[in-house]
């Protein structure tokens, strides 16, 4: 049994806490910290609730003594960051620190640029080796579950796989105009982000939302898919060996679209400070603050995500394509963790790949992406823990 502390008290901050006080013999100790402690006392009474002990505290993660000190005081095995993508860096020097393992959801962000790259983190990994440390990165679904998919795919199912498009799908209606289900500062400036994707190892630009292709997604029906440029990428070319191409693509509806382009063509997706009645304000700051709030999305969306991978490639002399997806409902989310299917569907692997490093299942000194170790495992959690999966051949 292990100990964890979990840093974050957001949607997906609240959906792993939950999983790892549901499970206690797996951690005999939780703790959640973030910035505002009012979050954490929510989700502490949600749990009590429920029957199950959270320990809780306050820290900013921004700071690495001060968070090495929180680590110490509470002594896990495992650190989840479920933060911001900001906080990566400190959090790990942090681990680092204080000598404990490491997971997270989501690559690196500097506030003041959308770039999307592991660099900075990989830039680690011989600190990590010498600690004899473990740090997993982007333990979420994608990336998380997706890259596993990929490396279940090569283990069980490929010589050699060729093209990978992975297929992101959220057709859960909240009922609101225009709202985001996660982070909207973190959502919107992602999406708003040139296209890019790797063929015949080249990486290739598109404008924003310039290529669509309409996917017919089981259990939810044909929906509009764009291309986007996603993080996984990075780290799966390098990683799945005779690789030709591979694309990301995510649904959204005309209204979102909409939205986006009038709330860019405003200037309200800025992410530099712009002077207003004699104070500087960062206006995806204040987009922020006017939105829902993505947790209040939990008790009224009604539908269901599908995330998975179409794969090509040989096996035994011929060419072969499989699916591998989840589907997975908002409402039963609710019902289950008080949280909507976007914040499950990243709660639940962040969960996965704390228990994975702490049991010493994925245990190896350096810093790793999730296809990098024995997919097998935490494919078998996934089905345990609420996010069954299939394989489906496409002839
Ligand atoms: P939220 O904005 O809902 O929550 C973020 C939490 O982090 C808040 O509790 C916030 O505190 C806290 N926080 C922010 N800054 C600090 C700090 N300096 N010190 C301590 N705590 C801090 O985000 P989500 O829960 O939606 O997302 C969490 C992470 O999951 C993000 O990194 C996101 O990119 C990632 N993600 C990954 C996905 C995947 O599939 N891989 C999909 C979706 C999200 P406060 O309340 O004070 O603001």
């Amino acid at each position: 049994m292990s100990r964890v502390l979990i840093i974050g008290a957001g949607g997906v901050g609240g959906v792993v806490a939950h999983k790892c006080a549901m499970n206690p013999d797996i951690f005999s100790f939780v703790c959640l910290a973030s910035r505002s402690i009012d979050k954490c006392e929510k989700l502490q009474a949600q749990i009590k609730n429920k029957g199950y002990e959270l320990a809780i505290d306050k820290v900013d993660a921004d700071n690495i003594d001060e968070t090495a000190a929180l680590i110490a005081k509470y002594n896990p095995d495992v650190v989840i960051n479920v933060a911001l993508p900001y906080q990566d860096l400190t959090i790990m020097e942090a681990c680092l620190k204080a000598g404990v393992h490491y997971v997270d959801t989501a690559n690196y962000e500097h506030p003041d640029s959308a770039h999307f790259e592991y660099k900075l983190q990989w830039e680690k990994a011989q600190k990590f080796k010498d600690a004899g440390l473990t740090a997993l990165l982007g333990s979420g679904f994608d990336p998380g579950v997706t890259n596993v998919f990929c490396a279940y795919a090569q283990k069980h199912y490929f010589d050699e796989i060729h093209y990978i498009d992975i297929l992101d799908c959220n057709a859960g209606d909240h009922g609101y105009p225009f709202a985001t289900n996660f982070n909207p500062e973190i959502n919107l400036r992602e999406v708003s982000s040139k296209g890019r994707y790797w063929e015949e190892g080249k990486w290739i630009e598109t404008a924003p939302m310039e290529i669509m292709q309409v996917w017919d997604y089981p259990e939810v029906g044909p929906k509009d898919s764009y291309l986007l440029y996603h993080e996984e990428l990075e780290s799966l070319v390098q990683n799945i060996k005779g690789l030709k191409r591979i694309r990301f693509f995510m649904t959204f509806g005309q209204s979102y679209l909409t939205h986006m382009k009038c709330l860019e063509n405003v200037g309200m997706l800025r992410i530099d400070e712009v002077e207003h009645n004699g104070q500087k304000i960062v206006p995806i700051q204040l987009l922020k603050t006017l939105l829902p709030d993505p947790s209040s999305l939990a008790g009224r969306t009604k539908g269901k995500t599908n995330i998975g991978c179409l794969v090509e490639g040989v096996k035994d002399g011929k060419l072969r394509k499989i699916y591998i997806y989840n589907v997975c409902d908002h409402e039963a989310c609710y019902n289950e963790v008080s949280s909507q299917a976007v914040s499950y569907t990243t709660g639940v692997p962040a969960f996965i790949g704390g228990m994975m490093v702490a049991k010493g299942d994925w245990r190896r000194a350096g810093v790793w992406n999730m296809e990098q170790f024995d997919p097998d495992p935490f494919m078998a959690a996934l089905n345990e823990h609420g996010l069954p999966w299939v394989v489906k051949e496409i002839n």
